[in-house]
């Protein structure tokens, strides 16, 4: 049975080097256009292949707070090395296992590149500690603003400690990228859930000038199949999350209800299904079936997480769709109907993981005057300031405001939005100093 050890290796430093040195420091580089935060990458490859690793990871941090975890979990085939020159007559430079040996090489020399700004800017509040909670923490300490996250979880990290499985993306790796934001002076309040514990209205008579709501996707979509309701179909982001909790010791193995020997088979063909299929494996599931209902051309997924996935043994079978659901008791599953174009068949499995994507939660939304949603529930948010919901001072970014996107996407939102923040309370701060600014007739009087 496969662990839950990481699964891609490290560069030793002359392979790193090696690999950074057939970059071709390009003119108009397509790598940094295919990068969603514009990392500045042929600057901080240029620097690596010359071995100034110090100047390389200050130039990597300019853009972004995560490194370590964009170097592991980054959907690069399609962005950076994507778009990267070498690519189109051979191999694109491996920029996602540079910025990955860069980060943990950084971490290891324990170096700190950061003057840490006086707070003076104004007060921010923070909902949610996963990727856009995290940058927006880290990019609005760096420009002088007081930061609290409040997080509702025992630990910070959100999805990327408890959705993205520990041999893709190690909770250690993500515990130290957040104790580098909280090295910026910002403050992380655990257990606390905000619609319950406080409110937004709460927030703001606690002195908050703005509020940002990074609490991403954690609803997730059902479809409407005959047995759907049995206790042996669970959702692929609360197995993950289950399997995260029991990794880190806060449940028990039985809590985590996959027991060895079963058969398992999971709806959807995104990141979330190849997560949710690998761990069953891992959880010793002898045989995992992904059924989709369109081909393999239309996966999301990445092609390297697919071909990991085909490579441990997960089974797929395209254009199918599940029909029916049948129990065998309270807690294991029968069998499943499968449609593939004219034919159906059955087929045992115990457990069936939905990964069909989810949709925000409303407990702030429904606990706090003015903050409209669309028809599916997603925050609706201005252009200017970037990313203010309909309620003047709350912001939201990542999942819950642009839909369902990757680490990155959500980084690269809540690096606008952070932008728009600044320009919010700048804005408010100056109207109250006019405003107790004493008019020349006051000052004569
Ligand atoms: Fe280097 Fe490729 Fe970027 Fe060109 S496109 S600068 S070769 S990483």
């Amino acid at each position: 049975m496969k662990d839950f050890a990481e699964v891609s290796e490290n560069y030793t430093l002359a392979e790193a080097i090696k690999e950074a040195q057939r970059c071709l420091n390009c003119k108009a580089p397509g790598c940094k256009k295919g990068c969603p935060i514009s990392n500045d990458i042929p600057d901080w490859i240029y620097e690596l292949s010359h071995g100034n690793f110090g100047n390389a990871i200050h130039i990597i941090h300019t853009k972004s707070n995560l490194p370590a975890i964009c170097g592991r979990v980054c959907g690069h085939e399609r962005q950076c090395q994507g778009s990267c020159v070498l690519g189109k007559k051979g191999e694109p430079v491996q920029i996602g296992k540079l910025e990955r040996f860069l980060a943990d090489f950084d971490a290891e020399a324990g170096w700190s590149h950061t003057n840490i700004p006086q707070k003076t800017r104004g007060k921010v509040a923070v909902i949610g500690s996963g990727p856009a909670g995290l940058t927006i923490a880290g990019d609005l300490a760096r420009k002088g603003f007081a930061v609290d996250i409040f997080e509702m979880e025992k630990e910070p990290g959100g999805m990327l400690k408890f959705g993205i499985p520990e041999y893709r993306l190690p909770k250690e790796v993500v515990t130290r990228e957040i104790k580098k934001i909280e090295g910026l002076g910002v403050n992380i309040h655990l257990n606390t859930t905000i619609g319950k514990d406080f409110t937004v209205d709460d927030l703001f008579s606690q002195g908050f000038d703005a509020i940002f709501m990074g609490t991403g996707t954690g609803v997730p979509k059902r479809l409407d199949i005959p047995g759907i309701d049995h206790f042996g179909v669970r959702q692929g982001i609360r197995f993950l999350r289950r399997v995260g909790l029991y990794e880190s010791g806060y449940i028990k193995r039985r809590e985590v209800v996959i027991s060895e020997g079963d058969k398992v088979a999971v709806i959807g063909c995104g990141n979330t299904a190849m997560d949710a299929a690998r761990t069953a494996l891992r959880m010793g599931a002898s045989e995992v079936t992904v059924i989709y209902h369109r081909g393999i051309e239309n996966m999301a997924a990445l092609k390297a997480e697919y071909d990991e996935a085909v490579a441990e043994g997960v089974k797929f079978l395209w254009n199918s769709s599940v029909i029916d659901i049948k129990g065998k008791n309270d807690v294991k599953l029968d069998k499943i109907t499968i449609k593939t174009g004219d034919e159906t068949f059955e087929k045992p499995v115990e457990h069936l993981i939905l990964a069909v994507g989810s949709v925000p939660a409303s407990r702030i939304v429904s606990s706090t005057e003015g903050i409209e949603v669309d028809e599916k529930g997603y925050v609706l948010t201005r252009e200017f300031p970037y990313g203010m919901t309909t309620r003047k001072g709350v912001f939201a970014g990542g999942d819950v405001a642009r839909r369902s996107a990757t680490v990155v996407h959500a980084m690269a939102d809540a690096k606008k939005v952070a932008e728009g923040i600044a320009q919010y309370i700048d804005a408010i701060k100056l109207m109250d100093s006019i405003s107790q600014t004493p008019t020349t007739e006051e000052l004569t009087n």
